[in-house]
């Protein structure tokens, strides 16, 4: 599970620094057309699945939290059922010296909430993990049952 959401955060961080680039609806449609056939490929809904491999959401239309709409992604599969797109550089937009330090503001903004999320994602599972530890091994009870050890 925390594998899965660093995944997520380090290709969002990917995707960040190339000035969020995303794919043309039509490319969206030809992936997810690609992902449903694929053995990895966990559906949810009509038009929306999981990687079962990345975790990764994989949706046909949209661009809100859509793997498949980041240009930056590709397959995880060691021999990539599909690739970032080539043209990454040249898609760049161009940007005045403000704007640029403005996405840059916002970008590491993005980036430190995002790790707050997966510190406090962390910070659960641990606590889950004693619980379940604790529940496992219940502490055992003082001699005499009054609590003066003897
Ligand atoms: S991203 Fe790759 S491994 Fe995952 S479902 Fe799509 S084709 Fe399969």
């Amino acid at each position: 599970m925390l594998d899965k959401i660093k995944r997520f955060l380090d290709e969002r961080e990917k995707w960040v620094s190339y000035g969020k680039p995303l794919r043309q609806p039509e490319r969206i449609e030809e992936l997810f057309a690609i992902c449903s056939g694929c053995e990895f490929f966990e559906p949810k809904s009509e038009g929306i699945g999981r990687c079962g491999e990345c975790g990764c959401n994989l949706k046909k239309e949209g661009t809100n939290l859509n793997k498949l709409a980041w240009a930056t992604t590709h397959c995880p599969l060691e021999e990539p059922k599909w690739n970032e797109e080539p043209n990454l550089v040249l898609e760049r937009p161009t940007e005045t010296e403000e704007e640029r330090h403005t996405r840059r503001v916002a970008e590491r903004a993005e980036v430190h909430a995002a790790r707050a999320i997966q510190q406090v994602a962390q910070q659960a599972a641990q606590q889950a993990a004693q619980k379940i530890d604790q529940q496992a091994n219940p502490p055992k009870p003082k001699k005499g049952g009054c609590g003066c050890g003897k």
